[in-house]
């Protein structure tokens, strides 16, 4: 099957909100009056961010879902995506697979496939999107306050547990790695939450390489320190609810490592004023999203985490990449 062949079957179909969709040179979007175009890349590539032999139905999803997941932090409504891809060849089922996995998650947010490139090559996908956002209401990560909660959406760490039981540096129960590793290989874009928290979220980000490093993003923009609370962030990955059900014994350092430093979990992370706590919860509620408040925004600059002996904690696990050194 040849490349325009394989474009037309898996990847052309009809135009809903965009002017022009895929089969020009260009595809066409008109923003809304009074919007801003919200626009994201993430690249996925083969024993870089994924492994070889992932299922490619996932592997369509996740592609996309780390893009929903900026346009979530950034608060916008996604509108449409661009796809380029390199494929070591036209497998067919593979690519059928890759395609379903990817257009039902777009379904699901009614975001359109626009247009693309595919090529031959390693395999390799990057794909831009494009959301809306009332101009000047954007989440920035730029808007920290001191004295503003800190809180996180959903659940950390479980697609860390998976990653390191799937490169062989742990051993996980058979049940406990299926449920970790669905976290790993099909993360939920929080795209409501995103949006019920314009007006009311400081700042904001999504978390995919990890907690305190991702975090450390806000506070370098924001000009701000924070207090983050291990003893709360700690028991939010859902090992730990197995471990309570079975007799599995979850290392207090291994569960700490993957909640504060895990990475791939996009969540999002935001703040907001103590005075809107209210406000967060039933943005929380309205998107059927946990949301828990973890910590507190400083003037005093650094990130200070508060261990399970409630004295601060020495950490080096800022983030995905100095995770082997802690
Ligand atoms: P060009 O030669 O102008 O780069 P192409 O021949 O690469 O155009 O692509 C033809 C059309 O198919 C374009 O509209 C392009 O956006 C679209 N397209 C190519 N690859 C993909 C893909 N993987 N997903 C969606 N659309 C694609
Ligand atoms: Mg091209």
């Amino acid at each position: 099957m040849g490349e325009f062949d394989l474009i037309r079957r898996y990847f052309q179909r009809p135009v809903r909100r965009a002017v022009l969709g895929v089969g020009d040179d260009c595809a066409l979007l008109a923003p809304a009056a009074g919007m801003q175009l919200a626009i994201s890349s993430d690249m996925l590539v083969e024993g870089r961010h994924f492994f070889p032999d992932v299922n490619p139905r996932l592997l369509g999803h996740k592609a996309l879902a780390v893009n929903l997941s900026d346009l979530a932090a950034s608060g916008a409504k996604p509108l449409a995506f661009t796809l380029a891809l390199s494929l070591p060849r036209a497998d067919e089922a593979w690519i059928s697979e890759f395609a379903a996995g990817l257009l039902e998650l777009a379904d699901t947010h009614e975001c359109e496939l626009i247009g693309g490139d595919t090529t031959g090559g390693p395999l390799n996908i990057c794909i831009t999107v494009f959301g809306e956002v009332p101009a000047g209401q954007a989440l920035l990560r730029s808007g920290a306050k001191p004295g503003d909660e800190i809180w996180v959406s959903g659940q950390l760490g479980d697609a860390r547990l998976a990653l390191e039981a799937l490169l062989g540096h742990i051993e996980l129960p058979a049940a406990l790695l299926a449920q970790a590793r669905q976290r790993l290989e099909a993360p939920t874009p929080r795209v409501a939450l995103g949006l019920a928290l314009r007006g009311i979220a400081s700042s904001a980000l999504d978390v995919s390489d990890g907690l305190l490093g991702d975090l450390d993003h806000i506070l370098e923009l924001s000009h701000v320190g924070a207090t983050v609370d291990s003893r709360i962030t700690t028991p939010l990955i859902a090992a730990s609810a197995y471990a309570a059900q079975t007799s599995w014994q979850f290392d207090l350092k291994l569960q700490q490592q993957c909640t504060l430093a895990g990475g791939d979990d996009y969540e999002l992370c935001f703040t907001a004023p103590a005075a809107r706590h209210a406000d967060v919860l039933a943005a929380g509620a309205a998107s059927a999203t946990p949301v828990t408040c973890i910590g507190r925004i400083d003037a005093e600059p650094g990130l200070r985490v508060v261990g399970a002996d409630g004295a601060y904690m020495q950490t080096h696990w800022k983030s995905f990449d100095h995770f082997g050194a802690a």
